[in-house]
């Protein structure tokens, strides 16, 4: 340390001394947030346009978040499943009723939700569907997201997620994404599950073609599989719609949501469906220390509340009024520095132009100027603010991008 380090090289040569190195953050040490917006350590704004990957989908320290958080905090936040609580009922009630599934499996992260949800489509093919024992197949496509366990790197098509990592888990088979035809070639008599993300979020926001997830339910409907939807960044909001799946038009067997469900405050995903699938799990079988805790569940009933306001002024409406807004002023911006963006509701990939420069060289000038996103594979960098966002807001946003673009231009 130096007389010369600023508050946020002192930070960051904290973390670089004593964290591991699996995170290459932007120059940003962020000490408060409200809302859309966050305050570093030197006393800078930014507008958060990353938010916590869509787990801050209702903003910073939403007030009656907060407020739930506090008056569990003050009662009881743990039991454990050993005994009861007076939270976890009526949590997986209101999730199994917004979700319209009949049972609720509650976890704590993401990757969580997707090795659970994982575990019970294999039993439910060998206890429902009749597959021989440990032959169960699943199918997941290429390019997806799900989390870093050991199970789901193994089929990760990334290789800086699974490099130096196997042996993996077998069982898996890997199809190119929003091809239908591949994935009808893939299934065999064993698979007991496809796996995809209605938009595939860490990928760079990838819309599939418009008939992919009813094309998915149909090869799943044929073919006696569990269609499993992995909705923990695009599910609760992002899309507009409490589920992207749903709001693609059509259903899946098994919802995985996790991210957003917390309301930015806590870990809390949960596995949803029906009977026969969640069912299959019997006392012993499953569990988690943390996963249905109190505290948890009453910020998830708080989030489940902001959510079942689908009238004009909730939340869902504001994604998707306000996503409109953003995906129509990122277009403008196509020969501009971008060479393309896709989108659903509050949520955009947009591919900048390699020749200006990187994803991250992007994000660091968007810092600059007080707007936070995350470059993600190469050249591509995510805008996904909160819900709670303005239109004002995403005009400095999409402004400061254009003026990022034309800065590195050199123009
Ligand atoms: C973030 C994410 C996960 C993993 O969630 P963690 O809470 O980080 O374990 C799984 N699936 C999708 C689609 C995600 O975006």
């Amino acid at each position: 340390m130096t007389l010369m380090q600023s508050a946020t090289e002192m930070h960051e040569e904290l973390v670089h001394e004593h964290s591991a190195h699996n995170y290459h953050p932007l120059p940003v040490v962020v000490v408060e947030g409200t809302g859309a917006w966050v305050t570093d350590v030197e006393g800078r704004h930014y507008l958060d346009c990353l938010a916590g990957y869509s787990a801050l989908n209702f903003g910073h320290r939403h007030p009656e978040l907060v407020a739930a958080a506090h008056r569990q905090l003050d009662r009881l936040t743990l039991t454990s499943r050993a005994f009861g609580n007076d939270q976890l009922g009526p949590f997986c009630a209101e999730l199994s009723a917004l979700v319209g599934k009949q049972r609720v499996l509650p976890m704590n992260t993401g990757a969580e939700a997707v090795e659970s949800g994982l575990k019970v489509a294999r039993k439910w093919g060998y206890e429902v569907k009749g597959v021989r024992e440990d032959r169960a197949r699943i199918i997941v496509a290429a390019g997806g997201f799900h989390g870093r366990t050991i199970s789901i790197v193994g089929f990760s098509t990334d290789p800086d997620a699974r490099g130096g990592f196997g042996p993996f888990t077998p069982g898996f088979d890997v199809v190119p994404y929003g091809d239908l035809d591949a994935l009808a070639a893939a299934v065999t008599p064993d698979t007991v599950a496809v796996l995809v993300e209605p938009v595939q979020g860490e990928a760079g926001v990838v819309v599939p073609p418009a008939d992919y997830l009813a094309g998915v339910r149909a090869i799943c409907d044929a073919a006696r599989v569990l269609f499993v939807a992995d909705e923990v960044q695009s599910g609760l909001g992002r899309t507009g719609h409490v589920l992207a799946t749903r709001g693609a038009g059509t259903d899946a067997d098994v919802y995985l949501l996790g991210k957003a469900l917390g309301g930015g405050i806590l870990p809390l995903s949960a596995v949803v469906a029906d009977d026969e699938v969640l069912g299959v799990l019997r006392p012993g079988q499953h569990g988690s220390t943390f996963g249905g805790n109190p505290l948890a569940c009453a910020v998830g009933r708080a989030v489940l509340g902001l959510l079942a306001d689908g009238g004009p002024h909730g939340v869902l409406a504001a994604a998707r009024r306000l996503g409109a807004v953003l995906q129509a002023r990122l277009a403008e911006l196509v020969g501009h520095g971008v060479v393309a963006v896709r989108g659903a509701g509050l949520w955009a990939g947009v591919d900048v132009d390699p020749r200006l420069g990187s994803g991250r060289a992007v994000s660091e000038a968007l810092a600059r100027r007080g707007v936070l996103v995350k470059d993600t594979h190469g050249s591509t960098v995510r805008f996904s603010p909160p819900l709670v966002v303005t239109e004002d807001e995403i005009g400095f946003a999409v402004d400061a991008l254009a003026r990022s673009l034309a800065e590195l231009a050199g123009r």
